[in-house]
């Protein structure tokens, strides 16, 4: 274990795209006691409504502060979580913490929704449903300030349990979300057949969006599918106002991304929400065409 006694940092892990590599197969058997040693940590990132500016909601994201490798970003261990099905552990322990932030900040005057990140090994854990209504329970929170994100790829990859799975959690009242859509390939009919609330655009046709008429064509026509559906809309990545304003015009109801806020700790999202009322202000060109 050569690994163990040598300092990785996040880069060289990355670097390393060895599925054998000992430091990976290392963080796969820690994880659990990553849990249980609160080595993980809840980032919140803030998403606004665009017509009045209030943050209505809060994502959480998961980081791992690794004693050895130092901080871990998500997409450098979720997905070995997913293959070890640890990945149940982490999203009850990611669900519980959600809930008791979302306590503490209405206790500090902001009734915030929290969104939290779930995956397709969540979606066929039966006991899933059952924990999280007694979750919901025991904090005190109504099932509709709750949603869950599922990417649209790992619906795509199980349908049929994904759609069961959805279901069983909408009948609960809980908000669903399907993230990073426009990257999974869903059909109209399988859209049509799948329970949630709102449609998450991915942050690829954010990002550049004043600036690429692609793009536009792309968030115009999801948004108009989403609306007819009757589903809502949310922008990821949005790094800075001339997006913003493209989605305000494209009459998209919700955004998220570092020209409002990056993720943050949670003792800087509430100095962010105190200092700023809760509200995001920024002032769009009114365009009246
Ligand atoms: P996601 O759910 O699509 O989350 C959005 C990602 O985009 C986050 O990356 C966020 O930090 C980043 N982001 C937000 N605004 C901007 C922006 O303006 N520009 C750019 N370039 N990026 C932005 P992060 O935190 O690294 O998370 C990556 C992915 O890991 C998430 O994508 C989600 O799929 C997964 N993930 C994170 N936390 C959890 C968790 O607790 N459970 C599960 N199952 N998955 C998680
Ligand atoms: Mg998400
Ligand atoms: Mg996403
Ligand atoms: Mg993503």
């Amino acid at each position: 274990y050569e690994a163990k006694t040598q300092h990785h940092s996040v880069e060289e892990y990355k670097a390393s795209d060895n599925k054998y590599s000992v430091v990976r197969l290392s963080l796969m058997t820690e994880l659990r006691n990553a849990i249980e040693n609160q080595q993980l940590n809840l980032f919140y990132q803030p998403k606004i409504d665009i017509k009045t500016g209030r943050i209505s909601s809060v994502e959480c994201l998961v980081r791992w502060q690794h004693p050895e490798h130092g901080f871990i970003f998500p997409d450098d261990f979720i997905p070995l979580a997913e293959q070890t099905g640890n990945i149940r552990y982490l999203t009850k322990w990611a669900i519980e913490t959600a809930l008791i932030q979302q306590q503490r900040l209405l206790n500090l005057g902001f009734n915030l929704k929290m969104a939290v990140n779930i995956s397709t090994v969540d979606l066929i854990d039966l006991n899933l449903p059952p924990y999280v209504a007694q979750l919901l329970a025991k904090y005190d929170i109504k099932p509709q300030m709750l949603t869950l994100e599922v990417t649209e790829s790992s619906i795509m990859s199980d349908p049929e349990n994904a759609i069961t799975a959805l279901s069983m959690l909408k009948n609960m009242g809980i908000n669903l979300s399907i993230d990073d859509f426009g990257t999974g390939y869903s059909s109209m009919e399988q859209l049509k057949r799948t329970p949630v609330n709102e449609l998450k655009i991915d942050k690829s046709f954010v990002l550049e969006l004043a600036n690429s008429p692609d793009d536009i064509i792309i968030v115009k026509s999801i948004t108009n599918l989403a609306h007819n559906l009757g589903l809502s809309i949310v922008a990821e990545g949005v790094e800075n106002i001339l997006s913003l304003q493209k989605l305000a015009e494209l009459e998209v109801e919700t955004a998220q991304g570092y020209f409002i806020s990056k993720p943050l700790p949670a003792t800087d999202l509430e100095q962010w929400l105190t200092a700023n009322k809760g509200i995001f202000e920024v002032e769009l060109e009114h365009n009246d065409e």
